[in-house]
């Protein structure tokens, strides 16, 4: 396997830390509103990053985080935790809202056919672990209380702008902007809160620093360490991530262990809408939900994500979730009438299949080039000198890691006549041929099958 890593910015060969096992730490959502599309496009791909890696033969322990406390609004320890801003938004206790974003996100990935992490780590369930390991920052002198908070002191790590490449004039620059009297210098961070700023603050714990809460990146130091070691082997989350939260944590744990914390950091690109990164901070954004409410399989979803590579950044928009359905509603009647019509049960497998076999997994293997596997997938389906039994098995396997619901027949109901008539639909919709669409939509209504309408 071969994987892009952000620490020295090149693909490079993966070599686990223990041969045959995988530690992999995601960053998880941060549970004061709904996951959006775009929070989905980075775990699909660490899910097909995981299910890529067990079918290699590696034993994956995916852990994966809740941030339920400690995310502050600005990335310079300013503004209001985010919890206790869902807390006023829905007029209910952070912790209420904390459980039913988990239970949301849980379900959205479902949806979209994930795979449960190996291990889920609540922040506020963690404060022990993230207690002593401040302590032990402070110990090594490389943590420094002040007002009593406890701040990180980013000097006392000389490769901090390592991860993230960092420009010293650029961070000045925003120092600057957001000056606190209480760091000795602007890039240092919290690492807990007790003085606090935030008198407000709900979720609190006795410290020996006094009442208080933690920073956001020691929570993810402390729970992957706690679960995966102090050297592990892949860390995830999205490119916004790389400058401050993966720095800091990149900074507090090697400043603890004393040596290289995590030696392969994956990242994904954002998903944009209009030309803008989706963000929850903008109030205005699309979920798992919002897919299926316009009559979308989410697994339509996930192969538009994985049509395009982790490492380039993918617009969004409904043309293009259509044409992805409608290219999945095809694909499922197809392998339909394959499997209805199979004669060759029980022949070998030629060479073919396993040539087809190799091309498909060694496109994940060259640093998850999911977009060359789906091409071979089309492929297989569309094939004549494969052999049905061998188009069948093989989409099988890609369906293990690709997870698009290749084999599902909830959605597959309608006839071949009224799948023509719906890609006949969305090809008028993008000549924004409406008569012709509604026309359509009422042929399909009168059979009994209601379509999307995506004018709205
Ligand atoms: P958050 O809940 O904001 O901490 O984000 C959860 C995950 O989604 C993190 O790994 C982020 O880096 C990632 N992320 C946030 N916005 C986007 C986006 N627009 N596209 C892709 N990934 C994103
Ligand atoms: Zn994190």
């Amino acid at each position: 396997m071969e994987l892009f890593n952000t620490l020295g910015k090149a693909v490079m060969p993966f070599v686990p830390v223990m041969e045959k096992s995988v530690g992999l730490y995601a960053c998880g959502p941060t549970v004061y509103h709904y996951a959006h599309i775009g929070n989905m496009r980075t775990y699909v791909f660490e899910d097909v990053l995981a299910k890529t890696l067990r079918h290699l033969g590696f034993a994956v322990q995916h852990v994966m985080n809740i941030t339920d406390v400690g995310h502050l609004q600005s990335d310079a320890d300013s503004g209001d935790d985010k919890l206790m801003l869902g807390a006023v938004r829905e007029n209910k206790t952070p912790w209420e809202v904390a459980r039913f974003y988990e239970e949301e996100f849980f379900r959205h990935c479902a949806m979209l056919n994930m795979t449960r992490p190996d291990v889920v780590c609540r922040a506020t369930q963690h404060i022990p672990e993230i207690i002593a390991m401040i302590e032990r920052l402070l110990d090594k002198g490389a943590a420094y209380v002040s007002a009593g908070n406890v701040y990180f002191s980013v000097e006392k790590f000389p490769n901090y702008h390592e991860l993230g490449q960092l420009v010293l004039e650029e961070q000045r620059a925003t120092d600057r902007v957001s000056h606190d009297p209480l760091k000795l210098s602007q890039s240092d961070f919290a690492l807990w809160f007790s003085t606090s700023k935030f008198p407000d603050q709900i979720m609190k714990w006795e410290s020996p620093w006094g009442l208080g809460f933690p920073g956001w990146h020691i929570e993810c130091s402390a729970m992957a360490s706690k679960y995966l070691g102090e050297r592990i082997d892949i860390h995830c989350g999205g490119i916004d991530h790389i400058k401050v939260h993966h720095s800091n944590e990149v900074a507090q744990s090697e400043c603890c262990f004393g040596h290289r914390w995590v030696n392969y950091w994956f990242h994904c690109e954002f998903l944009t809408v209009d030309a803008e990164k989706m963000s929850k901070s903008k109030g205005e954004f699309l979920t798992v939900d919002s897919l299926v409410e316009k009559g979308y399989d989410p697994r339509a979803f996930r192969l538009l994500v994985l049509g395009s590579h982790y490492r380039s950044s993918l617009t969004f928009s409904w043309e293009a979730l259509d044409d992805v359905a409608t290219a999945l509603r095809k694909a499922r009647r197809r392998i339909i009438s394959i499997q209805e019509n199979t004669v060759d049960h029980g022949k070998a497998f030629s060479e073919l299949h396993a040539a087809s076999y190799r091309r498909f997994f060694s496109a994940l293997e060259k640093d998850l080039h999911t977009p060359s596997a789906i091409a071979e997938l089309w492929w297989v389906i569309k094939s004549n000198e494969l052999s049905d039994s061998e188009r069948i098995d093989l989409l099988r396997r890609f369906d293990d890691v690709l997870g698009v619901g290749l084999f599902d027949k909830e959605s597959t109901r309608l006839t071949l006549e009224q799948a023509d008539l719906i890609e006949a639909r969305s090809v008028a919709r993008v000549a924004k041929n409406w008569a012709e669409s509604d026309r359509i939509r009422d042929l399909l209504l009168a059979q009994g099958v209601s379509v999307n309408d995506l004018k709205a």
